[in-house]
């Protein structure tokens, strides 16, 4: 079995924008009361005692979009000061990043995932959910932001769904020619919205691959923090290219993840809906950091024992409880 060292903490579940392929317009989403959000000091003590001395030194903010929770900066600083922390990483849409990035760099973040589905405004707008004014610019602003400042790497994440932004595959790959931005093709998962994933189906990365390949070529590269995406490079680019093809190659045995939610439930894989634990609760009630590690310890055994094609099988819809914005991405 895969070491597994890295913790994906989701710290809210609420977001400003609400993409198609996420939190698709109409759905009800039962949002998390406040009260019962992990505050930071019950995530710190997670971390510090149950995470850290079972092994994980890696970790990820998300959400939701986690740039809308309070005290961000602070949070960010007290994760990264942990001398056990190896690595800290966000996720985010970038929409309030343009304000933020000075901060969170200060603070000890150097790695973060902006997602960018589009490089047209209108299009963007259409897939975020906002029938109002075009936040791209702000997005945009936020990246350049985040560059200047010097995150490194810098990740552009990209949802590739067939007919909406399939289109632009090469403009957003060209991205990575003049500027050390990295590209990632992500393939459209089944979370979140089935009625669009039926309808549109998703692209292999493989075909994605192609493309590029016969516009400018491809080499094989690398990237720190690579995870599960497949590394390449438009040959003599500044950046690289990276493909996540959860759905088309299965790499749940190379999974080295477990994934908190804002409400504290722990949860060994993506699509693992059973065996999780409730943190939180146990936090609240006082149950003792030991027994809380043992169960974690008992929880990767567990892991092991599922993975992504087991519980996709192959059909086209899957009947999950949680959006991504929910699970934390
Ligand atoms: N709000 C932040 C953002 O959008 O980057 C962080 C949370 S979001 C849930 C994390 C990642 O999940 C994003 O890169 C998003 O594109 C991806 N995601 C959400 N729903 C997805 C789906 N159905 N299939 C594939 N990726 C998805
Ligand atoms: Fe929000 Fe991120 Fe989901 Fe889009 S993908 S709705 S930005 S959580």
């Amino acid at each position: 079995m895969n070491r597994v060292d890295y913790l994906r903490i989701s710290l809210i579940d609420r977001c400003n924008f609400r993409c198609q392929y996420c939190m698709p317009e109409g759905t009800e989403l039962d949002y998390i009361l406040k009260q019962n959000l992990l505050t930071n000091e019950e995530l710190l003590t997670l971390i510090k005692e149950v995470f850290i001395p079972v092994g994980f030194t890696r970790f990820r903010l998300t959400g939701g979009e986690p740039l809308l929770r309070p005290h961000i900066v602070e949070l960010v600083a007290a994760i990264s000061a942990l001398p056990e922390t190896k690595d800290l990483s966000m996720t985010s849409n970038g929409f309030l990043l343009a304000s933020l990035a000075q901060s969170l760099y200060d603070a000890g973040l150097r790695r973060i995932n902006i997602s960018l589905d589009s490089l047209n405004p209108d299009r963007f707008n259409s897939i975020i959910g906002n029938r109002g004014r075009s936040q791209w610019q702000n997005v945009w602003n936020g990246i350049q932001e985040a560059y200047r400042v010097g995150f490194d790497p810098l990740k552009l994440n990209v949802v590739v769904i067939p007919g909406v932004n399939d289109s632009e595959i090469l403009d957003l790959a060209a991205l990575t020619i003049e500027k050390q931005w990295h590209v990632r093709f992500i393939e459209f998962m089944p979370i979140g919205n089935n009625e669009l994933f039926t309808g549109q189906g998703w692209i292999p990365s493989e075909e994605l691959r192609q493309q590029i390949r016969s516009c400018w070529g491809l080499t094989e590269s690398q990237v720190c923090g690579a995870g599960p995406a497949d590394i390449f490079k438009i040959p003599g680019a500044k950046g690289t290219l990276g493909f996540i093809s959860q759905m088309s190659e299965c790499f749940c045995d190379k999974c080295n993840r477990m994934r908190l939610s804002a409400d504290g439930w722990l949860r060994p894989c993506l699509l693992n809906e059973t065996g999780q634990l409730d943190l939180k609760t146990a936090l609240r009630e006082g149950v003792s950091m030991t027994t809380l590690r043992e169960q974690l310890k008992e929880l990767l055994t567990v892991k092991s024992e599922i993975n992504f094609k087991q519980r996709y099988s192959g059909t086209a819809t899957g009947n999950y409880s949680r959006t991504m914005s929910q699970i934390g991405g």
